[in-house]
């Protein structure tokens, strides 16, 4: 006797369980119609088991079986058996179900789009339909890696003695450097909670309470212009550790990295992550984030290149050079285009110099007017192009230029497939800028947040030097993307104090802002710091793909908007007279 909806899932049944009877529950996957025979394949989450009809053995269930639609929720009873011709793409293809009741447990309207690996939707339609969507094989395997990377994390810091604390929702203001999404309260008209950009401080007061081994797998939210790889709903494993310094937290967390590395996907990394100062990342790639899976790195080309006439290059603070290697064959049509990628305003720079190492071992160059052919050979000698290479060449001021360069480098390896979603390269990037020089707003920021502590040995140049004041301050940069990144903390009230002054907030301001911090730190603050990282972004670099999106279950689009229940929305006038509240859309003045 079958009891409850079903006896197995569609993934399960094998050539061991020929002769049982089953009840089997799912999706109507498609059917193929032979005439005497109908096969329909019925899909749950587990897999796709084929049930078979056979109009000699009972017409009329055969007949029924025709009118089932696509997507319709049914229950087939019936016994399994061996198939005439098996599958073996499929792990339940050596069977089939020979249906004695079938049940429709609920129609279905025809799906807007395929319900297959490879679908006909548009991604805004799926995203509309993302309950039909998360039914496609490649979203339900991003959910399930999601669901391991969440349970290993929380294995390896348990067993590490960390525990999760959640933090609250509904607080004031984090400053991560985004603006934040503000909440109305309805008991205090005219306030406003603001939602975590990170549970930063909360964190901090952890430590504060004597919780030295803090984690969390956290929403965060930023109200950040978006882009493929950003969400302004977002996850982190936040965590914090008191009594440690940098080296502490560097090798308890690359230790969390290559567990989830070994548990998930079995791979293995010989030593320790490598690492490399925030000045050398940016002089030598140009980003804090290198992608070290290939070289082509910078070459300065100053002394070479300067005082030869050419006014670009003598005018530059910088003149960088990097080397394609076999590219001197790109044609003029090639070498335009590389041109123009350089100069949209997302890159901004004047132009492209470029310098052909031909077969033959002559030069050509887009500036020959200037440089001689021995010129040439020695920004060859100097980049290391050997015949057959490419040099490309961007000038300018420095950083700028540097980041620039940095771009390119990305570009060319994307389009000389480079960069091998095989190959695993981390990459710890160490000591950054304690403070960023903003023009636009004419101060100094904090690089990474205001709690980050300056290196000891830099100190002494909080006041005399502070665009120079190094941090302690890491990130860890998988194959280019940030995955993370985290600071040894400040717990002393005076330099957070200086760190607040610094950044251009007066003695109350800091006062009304992180009062409660700066007086937490006078009860016995522990020497602490931490590091987060980015869920999503994981997760998209453990499943090979670029876009988080895909490994959340209900993402937004780029424009921040639900699709599927239409949010953000207006609410309606006694909602909004409850929170004593009027709207008044002011167009945005500039
Ligand atoms: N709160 C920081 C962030 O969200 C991480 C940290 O410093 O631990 O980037």
């Amino acid at each position: 006797m079958i009891t409850g909806y079903r006896t197995h899932n569609n993934g399960e049944l094998r050539m061991a369980h020929i002769g049982t009877e089953v009840s089997l529950v799912g999706w109507v996957q498609n059917s193929n119609d032979l005439g005497g025979m109908n096969f329909v394949n019925i899909r749950d989450r587990y897999g796709i088991t084929q049930l078979a009809f056979n109009m000699d053995a009972n017409a009329s269930l055969c007949e029924a079986s025709r009118k089932l639609g696509r997507e319709f929720v049914i229950q087939a009873k019936g016994k399994v058996a061996e198939r005439s011709s098996k599958n073996k793409k499929n792990p339940t293809g050596d069977i089939e179900i020979i249906v004695s009741e079938l049940n429709i447990l609920k129609e279905a309207k025809l799906p807007p789009f395929t319900i297959e690996d490879d679908t006909d939707g548009g991604e805004e339609l799926r995203m509309q339909y993302r309950f039909l969507d998360l039914r496609r094989n490649p979203l339900k395997n991003n959910l399930l890696l999601r669901h391991q990377m969440g349970l290993e994390t929380r294995k390896y810091l348990s067993d590490q003695s960390f525990i999760e604390v959640e933090t609250p929702y509904l607080i004031k203001s984090t400053p991560e450097g985004a603006r934040d999404f503000v909440v109305p309260s309805r008991m205090n008209p005219g306030e406003f909670y603001a939602l975590p950009q990170s549970p930063q401080t909360f964190k901090q007061l952890l430590m504060v309470s004597g919780y030295d081994r803090y984690f969390q797998i956290v929403k965060c939210f930023r109200d950040e212009d978006l882009r493929a790889d950003r969400q302004p709903e977002f996850t982190q494993i936040d965590c914090e550790m008191a009594f440690v310094e940098q080296e502490d937290i560097i090798m308890t967390f690359e230790g969390l990295i290559k567990h989830l590395f070994k548990s998930v996907m079995n791979v293995d990394f010989d030593g320790d992550f490598p690492r490399i100062d925030y000045a050398e990342a940016m002089a030598r790639y140009g980003s804090d984030k290198p992608d070290i899976r290939f070289g082509m790195e910078f070459n300065n080309l100053n002394a070479l290149t300067q005082n030869k006439g050419f006014q670009v290059f003598d005018n530059a603070e910088i003149v960088i050079g990097i080397v394609a290697k076999g590219c001197a064959n790109y044609s003029r049509k090639q070498l335009d285009a590389l041109t123009e990628w350089v100069k949209r305003p997302q890159i901004g720079a004047q132009g492209l110099v470029y310098v052909k190492a031909n077969e033959d071992g002559t030069y050509k160059s887009s500036v020959d007017k200037f440089y001689s052919e021995d010129d040439l050979k020695e920004w060859a000698n100097q980049t290391g192009a050997v015949a057959g290479d490419l040099i490309l060449v961007l000038s300018g001021a420095l950083e700028k230029t540097r980041k620039q360069m940095g771009e390119l480098r990305i570009h060319m390896a994307n389009e000389l497939e480079l960069r091998d979603p095989k190959v695993i390269k981390p990459l710890w990037v160490m000591d950054f800028p304690l403070l960023e020089f903003d023009e636009e707003s004419g101060r100094y920021h904090a690089m990474h947040h205001p709690f980050t502590s300056p290196k000891k040995e830099d100190f002494d140049k909080l006041d005399s030097d502070p665009g120079n004041v190094r941090a302690n301050a890491y990130d860890l940069a998988i194959n280019g993307v940030e995955v993370g990144g985290g600071s040894i903390r400040i717990h002393d009230s005076a330099i957070q104090s200086r760190m607040f002054d610094l950044l251009g907030f007066t003695k109350e301001e800091a006062q009304a802002q992180f009062g409660f911090l700066m007086n937490a730190f006078e009860y016995g603050a522990p020497p602490h710091g931490g590091i987060a990282f980015g869920f999503d972004r994981l997760c998209s670099l453990f499943g090979g793909q670029d876009s988080i999106r895909d490994f959340i279950a209900f993402p937004k689009n780029n424009r921040g908007r639900d699709m599927m229940i239409d949010a953000p929305a207006t609410i309606d006038t006694a909602q909004l007279k409850e929170l004593s509240l009027d709207v008044k859309i002011v167009a945005e003045t500039k």
